[in-house]
């Protein structure tokens, strides 16, 4: 006999395990097949959290070489990085946050089935792992199986010199040369881990500029950065082949100019983007709509087997890529758990999901950027705040970057708000809110913010658009 549930959910990421929580929290008997040995997928093992705690180590690595400039004394003792207890500490911290997803489990009475999971048709899943395991979802199954990454033709992954991210966030220790393929938030965020940790590091970005999806203004600003940090920056630039050959690899590049360069690097980091992963589940026995190996479902996040919803990194809604990013997947998640508890489902909208990239300078953004709003019609008015003139960004002697507001002239309403420099992964919280608040430029301005905090520039930057920035 099958073990019966109300939901079966296929994948603990960011998008399965919170599903997971809500649909048991509306009294739905729930569980989560997942075959890692932790549970919070790319995430929490591979992605956001060790990620970021290596920047949080970079960070603090960048005040420590400052210390003087801070009147901190350290003597003359050479400032160095010690990857071994970066790695137990980043460690630490992932190992306490899988556990805390456990424990939400255990709390929410959700069985963890431990196991590669296979869509068997009519609510059935078999679990793979020494013996297996059949269980039955009577209400509904939802596909959260994530990504994996992708490499590209000429590039052969090895996962010792031509690496992933899921290696770099690994290594024991500083690479003397990193090349990295790819200039969107995994690429720019290890040009800066890797930058500060000592590499000399060079990026190969085949678009004409850096962080290709964010706003012009912003990808200028980071080059800018970039190339004053000492990174080095090829934009549109090809990489036709990479070869290991002894500690290295040669990676040879079409440049934008037309010539030609081999360069040689300790590694390559292929950061070009991720893959969908249904491998063994049997979505084409089942009969699931594939669109490019993702599985295609409606703004419900059914696909179109009756039964089987999925969500997060694995979907595709058709049309224009769909975002890759932890806090989608989980507001998926929570969308597709409660309508199959039977609540009232309203759809998200994908211009207001909020994009953070953590690189040294970080950038905020949220809505249009200034091309696709004129792309999509609007007669556009933008204004601009540089953080340097904020008295909080010199304090902290981080004096990098602006706010730039995208509106519509017509009706004065916020399209978009774009910023890089301090704090602004933080920041666009409060351009999320207003944008889902359908606020116009005149709201924004009327809104007090806090002195002395970066937040001011956001205000400011809103006065900006109105031509009357008052610090300006
Ligand atoms: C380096 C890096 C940094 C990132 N940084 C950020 C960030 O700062 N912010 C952000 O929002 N996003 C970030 N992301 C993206 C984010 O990690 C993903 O968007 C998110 O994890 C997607 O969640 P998911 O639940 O769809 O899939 P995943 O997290 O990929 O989870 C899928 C799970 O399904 C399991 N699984 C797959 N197939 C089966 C099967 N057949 N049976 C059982 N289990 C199965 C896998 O083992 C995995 O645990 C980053 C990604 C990377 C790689």
């Amino acid at each position: 006999m099958p073990q019966e549930y109300d939901v079966i959910v296929i994948g603990a990421g960011t998008g399965g395990y919170v599903a997971a929580i809500r649909a048991a929290q509306l009294g739905l008997k729930t569980a989560v097949v997942e075959k890692q040995k932790a549970l919070g997928g790319t995430c929490l093992l591979w992605g956001c959290i060790p990620t970021k705690a290596l920047l949080e180590h970079a960070h603090a690595l960048k005040v420590v070489q400052h210390a003087k400039e801070w009147g901190v004394t350290i003597g003359d003792a050479a400032v160095a990085i010690d990857m071994n207890q970066v790695q137990t500490r980043k460690d630490r911290i992932v190992t306490g946050l899988t556990k805390g997803v456990e424990f939400l489990f255990k709390k929410n009475k959700i069985d963890w089935i431990k196991g590669t999971a296979r869509l068997t048709g009519h609510g059935g899943v078999d679990v793979f792992e020494g013996d297996t395991q059949t269980l039955r979802a009577r209400t509904e199954i939802i596909v959260a199986t994530g990504s994996t990454p992708r490499g590209v033709p000429g590039v052969e992954i090895d996962r010792k010199r031509i690496i992933t991210s899921d290696e770099a966030i690994q290594l024991r220790g500083v690479p003397g040369t990193l090349a990295i393929m790819g200039s969107g938030a995994v690429g720019v965020e290890f040009a800066s881990i890797y930058n500060r940790f000592g590499s000399d590091v060079t990026i190969l970005e085949l678009l004409p500029r850096l962080v290709p999806v964010e706003d012009e203004a912003v990808s200028a600003e980071l080059e800018k950065s970039f190339r004053k940090q000492g990174i080095t920056s090829h934009t549109s630039a090809k990489v036709t082949r990479a070869t290991v050959s002894g500690d290295g690899v040669d990676i040879d590049v079409q440049l934008g100019d037309g010539s030609t360069k081999t360069i040689r690097a300790d590694y390559l980091l292929v950061a070009t983007g991720r893959g969908p992963v249904t491998a063994g589940l049997n979505a084409d026995g089942v009969g699931l709509q594939m669109e490019k190996g993702y599985i295609k479902v409606d703004a419900e996040y059914k696909t179109n087997v009756p039964g089987i919803s999925a969500i997060g990194d694995v979907i595709t809604l058709g049309g224009p890529g769909h975002p890759q990013l932890a806090h989608v997947s989980s507001a998926e998640g929570i969308i597709t758990a409660e309508r199959i508890a039977g609540q009232e489902s309203r759809p998200l909208n994908y211009d207001h999901v909020p994009g953070c990239t953590y690189c040294d300078p970080e950038i905020g953004s949220v809505g249009l950027t200034e091309a696709e709003a004129k792309k999509r019609g609007y007669d556009v008015r933008v204004g601009t705040f540089p953080f340097g003139v904020l008295g909080r960004a010199k304090m902290a002697g981080e004096t990098e970057g602006f706010v730039k507001i995208v509106a519509g002239k017509q009706y004065d309403e916020l399209l978009g708000v774009h910023m890089i420099g301090l704090r602004s992964t933080e920041l666009v919280a409060e351009a999320t809110v207003a944008l889902r608040l359908e606020s116009t430029v005149e709201e924004l301005i009327r809104t007090i913010h806090a002195h002395p905090t970066m937040s001011e520039a956001i205000g400011e930057a809103a006065h900006a658009v109105h031509g009357a920035a008052i610090h300006l």
